[in-house]
Parts: C-alpha cells; sequence; structure tokens
C-alpha cells in the first residue's frame, strides 16, 4: 500500500530564537536543518520519494517539516517506519553534546517533539493530500507536554530550563555552590566549568548545545554592524565589539575573557579611527530581515490552481523552485553585506549591514519574482503572483538578541495582515528605547531608499518635523488623516521642502522628492511620518 507520509519537529521558533549571540542562532538553525535532513536521508534509504523539501546541488537548508511517498506490506510496518524514522531524528540531537551531566540529558530528551501523519494515498493525490495535513493537525491538538518541574536557578538565555553548566571565575569551588543553586534535592549534577561561558553565566542543556555547536558563522551582531568598513582595517581585531569604545573597559574584559590587554586594545582602536576617518562611517545598527511566502496555506492546498490534478507536480515545482531561490539567497546576502542564518523552504531569517539593506531587499524581492513566482506562473497558468512579505528590525549590536528577533517576528506578522500582502514592515528600535514602525507594499517601499539619498545630498530633515507637528494634531483616534486634507499637506511639504534645501539652486530635486514621498503616503498618518523618520535615522547612521 503506498502511502503519503508527513513528518514535523517541534518546538522551532523557541529553538531557534532564543538566543544571546549569533553563532547560537545559526547554531540551533543548522541544529534543525540537520535533524530534518538526518529523516529525509532515512526516508530515501527506504524507498521514499521526497515530495517537499526539494533540493538542488550543493548545501541545503531543510525546513522542520517533509511529506515523502512510501509504501509499506501492512500498517505495522508503517508504524515501525515512523518510529524508527523519529528515533534516528532524535538521536541526532542526543549525540551532539559529548558532555552529558544527567540534567543535560534531561533537557535533551525531553525538549523536541516529533509529529507525524499518514493517508492511503491510491490515486488522487489532492484527497491524500488534504487528509494527512488533517491528520497532523490533530495529532499536534493533542500533544501533551513533560512538565520537568525543576526548582532552582534558571538559563540565563532561555529562562525556562534549570542551569547545566555554569561559569564562575571568582569561586575557588563553584561547582559545590552551584548545586545549591540548581537543584536541592539532587546530590548527583555534575556541573561544568567551561570556557564558552562567560564569566557568572548559567545555561541550561538545551542552550549550552547550541553555543558549543561548531559552526562558521559570525560570533556577534557587531560582527555586522561594522562589515562595511573593509577587512583589511578590522583584521587586527578579532572580536568587532572592541571596535566601540564604549566596550574598552576593565569590567567587559573579565566579563568576555578577552585576552588581549587593555591598553592595547586601546591602541588598536585610536589606529581604526584614524584609518577610517573621512572614508567609512561606523554605525552601531544592523538590521534583520524575516520572511516567508505569502499564503502558503492556500498555494499547498491547491486552491489557486486551475487543474487540482496536477497538485503533486505543483508541490514539487513550488518546492524546487524554492530550493532554487535559497541558494541564490544565500550567494545574495553574504559578507561583506551580512549573513543568511536560515533559507529553505519558504523561510528566511538573515541579518545585514544597513548600508545594503535596500539593496539585498531589492535583490532578494526581484529574485522571488524570477526563480518562483514566474516560472510557476507559466507552467501553470497560475492568475496570482506568488509573494512574500517580510518584517525587517534595525537594532542596536547591545539590544539582545531575543528582544530583535522577537520584533523581527512581530514585524513580519504586520506585514502579513496588510491587505494583499507583499509587503514590508520596517522597524527601527532605537537604543534610546524609541520606536519607529512602518508598513509599505514592496512596490512603493523602495522609495524610502530614494527619499534617504535624497536626505543626504539635498534635503535638511527638517521638514519632517515641521509636518508632525503640524499634521498629527489634525488626525483621528486612530492616526489617520482625513482625505479632504491632502491638499494642504503636500502644499505644506512643497514649501517645507523648499525651506530644507542645503543648496539653494537645487530646485530640480523637489518634484522627484515630492513624487517619491507621495507614494510612500498611508492613511494612517503615523506610518507615513514614521516612514519619513526612519529614511532620516538610517541617513544619519550610513550618510
Ligand atoms: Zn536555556
Amino acid at each position: 500500500m503506498r502511502y503519503l507520509f508527513l513528518l514535523t519537529i517541534t518546538p522551532v521558533q523557541d529553538f531557534i530564537s532564543q538566543a544571546r549571540k549569533l553563532k547560537e542562532l545559526y547554531g540551533g538553525s543548522t541544529i534543525l536543518s540537520k535533524m530534518s535532513e538526518v529523516g529525509i536521508e532515512y526516508a530515501k534509504n527506504r524507498g521514499a520519494t521526497i515530495i517537499f523539501p526539494q533540493q538542488t546541488e550543493g548545501k541545503n537548508s531543510y525546513p522542520n517539516r517533509f511529506l515523502v511517498e512510501v509504501s509499506f506490506e501492512s500498517e505495522d510496518e508503517l508504524k515501525s517506519f515512523a518510529s524508527n524514522v523519529s528515533d534516528e531524528i532524535l538521536n541526532y540531537f542526543k549525540t551532539l553534546n559529548k558532555n552529558q551531566s544527567p540534567i543535560i540529558e534531561q533537557h535533551i530528551e525531553n525538549f523536541f517533539q516529533i509529529y507525524w501523519s499518514a493517508s492511503e494515498y491510491g490515486g488522487d493525490y489532492k484527497e491524500a493530500f488534504d487528509e494527512v495535513e488533517k491528520r497532523l493537525a490533530g495529532a499536534k491538538n493533542s500533544r501533551f507536554f513533560t512538565q520537568l518541574g525543576e526548582v532552582g536557578r534558571k538559563c540565563s538565555i532561555c529562562g525556562e530550563r534549570n542551569i547545566a553548566v555554569y561559569k564562575d571565575k571568582d569561586s575557588k569551588n563553584h561547582k559545590k555552590r552551584m548545586k545549591f543553586y540548581i537543584d536541592l534535592q539532587r546530590e548527583d549534577l555534575e556541573l561544568v566549568y567551561d570556557n564558552l561561558l562567560q564569566d557568572k553565566e548559567g545555561l541550561c542543556g538545551i542552550c549550552y548545545t547550541k553555543r558549543i555547536m561548531d559552526v562558521e558563522s559570525f560570533d556577534s551582531t557587531a560582527d555586522i554592524a561594522i562589515m562595511n568598513i573593509p577587512l583589511e582595517i578590522r583584521k587586527k581585531q578579532r572580536d568587532s565589539q572592541l571596535f566601540y569604545e564604549e566596550n574598552l573597559t576593565k569590567d567587559f574584559f573579565k566579563k568576555n575573557d578577552v585576552s588581549n590587554s587593555l591598553e592595547d586594545a586601546k591602541q588598536e582602536f585610536q589606529e581604526f579611527k584614524k584609518a577610517i576617518k573621512g572614508k567609512y562611517k561606523q554605525t552601531s545598527y544592523y538590521a534583520v530581515i524575516m520572511f516567508d511566502g505569502d499564503d502558503m496555506g492556500k498555494w499547498l492546498s491547491g486552491q489557486k490552481l486551475n487543474d487540482q490534478s496536477r497538485l503533486r507536480d505543483f508541490h514539487k515545482d513550488i518546492s524546487s523552485n524554492l530550493a532554487i531561490f535559497a541558494k541564490k539567497a544565500k550567494e545574495i546576502l553574504k559578507e561583506p553585506k551580512g549573513m543568511t542564518v536560515y533559507a529553505g523552504g519558504e523561510d528566511f531569517l538573515g541579518f545585514v549591514n544597513i548600508n545594503k539593506l535596500f539593496e539585498v531587499l531589492k535583490e532578494l524581492n526581484s529574485r522571488f519574482s524570477e526563480l518562483i513566482s514566474e516560472p510557476l506562473k507559466e507552467k501553470y497558468g497560475l492568475r496570482d503572483s506568488f509573494t512574500f512579505s517580510s518584517g525587517v528590525v534595525i537594532a542596536h549590536y547591545k539590544t539582545s538578541l531575543g528582544v530583535v528577533l522577537g520584533e523581527v517576528r512581530k514585524s513580519e506578522k504586520k506585514a502579513k495582515k496588510s491587505s494583499g500582502k507583499d509587503a514590508v514592515c520596517l522597524t527601527v528600535l532605537k537604543r534610546s528605547g524609541e520606536i519607529r514602525e512602518t508598513i509599505l507594499k514592496f512596490e512603493s517601499f523602495f522609495e524610502l531608499d530614494f527619499i534617504t539619498k535624497q536626505l543626504n545630498e539635498n534635503f535638511s530633515d527638517k521638514f519632517i518635523s515641521v509636518l508632525d507637528k503640524e499634521f498629527l494634531l489634525m488626525c483621528d483616534e486612530n492616526g489617520e488623516l482625513d482625505n479632504s486634507l491632502n491638499s494642504m499637506l503636500y502644499l505644506e511639504l512643497k514649501r517645507t521642502l523648499k525651506r530644507s534645501l542645503k543648496v539653494d539652486n537645487a530646485k530640480e530635486n523637489i518634484d522627484p522628492m515630492i513624487e517619491s514621498i507621495r507614494k510612500i503616503h498611508t492613511v494612517n498618518f503615523r506610518n507615513f511620518i514614521d516612514g519619513l523618520y526612519i529614511c532620516r535615522f538610517i541617513d544619519k547612521e550610513i550618510g
């Protein structure tokens, strides 16, 4: 009997985003992808045909879910296949951490859940697919959690599980001391002293496993913020945080176990400043881009297909186009523009230097259309385009990575909520706590790039605060400005732009600027004016 077999690994979001360093984030995402790959390879060896994810040549990132076609003699055989593939996946995770104290083992044993479902597949692919989806959703709904019920000090990163490893440089006998913190009832806890930890940092078994993953990744978000400055200038200092004067302190050096002497680091910093002077601008901010395909459920269910009997081919094509795009995306976002953390399935997560933000997004957007949407449209005669919506957050390198990842996820959701999707929600989290946010369709989003350049070359930013002050008061309780006030707004815009000109005779720039601003004009005034403030912010950081 032939079956469709669908499997998913959870939890994904918490596992990936509970990270303090970029390296852990990358480690977590690598682990998940690898777990999925282990499952897919096992299925392939048992003669299964992969429907999704399709692979391309080279290194692939695998999503946490896969669908295969596979035949069995009996239902028992199917069940044993399911249990074996789940064991293979979990065993991979269990063997990552060689240093297994009982508490680490317990964390690892209880963390991941694997859900699977299968449906008999005679002839009607669509029917079998709907059924296997429905069954998996049912299995996930009936899930139960293992409560560890731990008493004691919690992990510094996730705050959920107890610490399993701890570092205390001051304590001669920190193992003894930490037993007290962890669990008063347990005498068998083995604590590990580890150089990968910061002083006074305690991690649970899960967060520790991500920390020790051996991955090729940038270490911290400061590496991304500073990437616009050529490597020749930066190469002397391996830790990018030492290019920021605020970190050249005894405290920072002790906490982070910096091996260089503070005096040398200060000297190198002076040389660095001299080398970039007048040539490169240093910023403390970087951006995170997250996106996934719009209406994925509708696409996969075949709702948007004219001929539903082609659903099986469509699934394979959409998945292989996504894989081709993912490979391209990794080429687009890499050093010196930034780094791709994850590109697989229809999901993307990457970090980008803010000098390259617009350029990278523009290219990702046009490649998505060229490599995925257009070929599918042509082959299947589709009416709709397959698009994506993106959350983008600009943050200070010192802002907690967990907070930033939470914000970018929120941004992505907001973009998806906007009508028609195909949109970007761009959020700026200033270190002062101030937040600016604008949601725009992709078709008008890149006007922000133009406006930012105009602010750099031709206009001072004065007109923005003038408009804000004058028109915010006229908005209704939802922050919307009545259409009848638009002509007044544009008159005022023209007047203030004239006065904001940096060079008196550069008047020919006014009309293009107004046209560009018109394209980002939304009914919600806050959304509109925040877009302009964000341009001002980006210009100040990179200009
Ligand atoms: Zn943890």
